[in-house]
């Protein structure tokens, strides 16, 4: 993890539509920028499972980066196909390591990231049967 910076979001970020410093984290080649509740809560004694997962989701875009560079963030904002790949690789990544602690709740994280995925957020036009199958089979082939 070496390789990975995590960074405080600063009010700069009160700049960026979209994201605000407060709402999301976001991640920028290969630093990852936490809101100022989250990170305070990575660094504290006991991070949360949810804080600790979302690094995970954050971490698997760095990686993705890594492996693409340029042509990653390209292809993650031109299209929606990649985009969804790269966000459903994250998001079960992330699932997995939420199960491992709450091992009840599969299908109740794998509903509420579909739901997030087929919302307006990621500009995917997919409907939720759709997200929540493929998101479903990822977790399935990783866990
Ligand atoms: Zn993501």
């Amino acid at each position: 993890m070496s390789d990975v910076k995590i960074k405080r979001k600063s009010w700069l970020w009160n700049l960026v539509p979209l994201t605000g410093r407060n709402r999301f984290s976001s991640t920028i080649g290969s630093t990852i920028y936490l809101t100022p509740k989250r990170y305070d809560d990575y660094h504290s004694d006991s991070p949360s499972v949810r804080t600790q997962g979302l690094v995970i989701h954050e971490t698997v875009h760095v990686r993705q980066y890594q492996a693409e560079k340029l042509l990653f963030g390209l292809k993650y904002a031109l299209s929606r196909k990649a985009r969804l790949n790269y966000e459903i690789e994250a998001y079960a990544a992330q699932i997995k390591f939420s199960i491992q602690h709450h091992p009840d709740r599969k299908e109740k994280y794998i509903r509420q990231k579909a739901k997030v995925l087929s919302s307006t957020r990621y500009l995917l036009f997919m409907d939720y049967e759709s997200v929540h199958q493929k998101l479903t089979a990822k977790v399935d082939e990783i866990t």
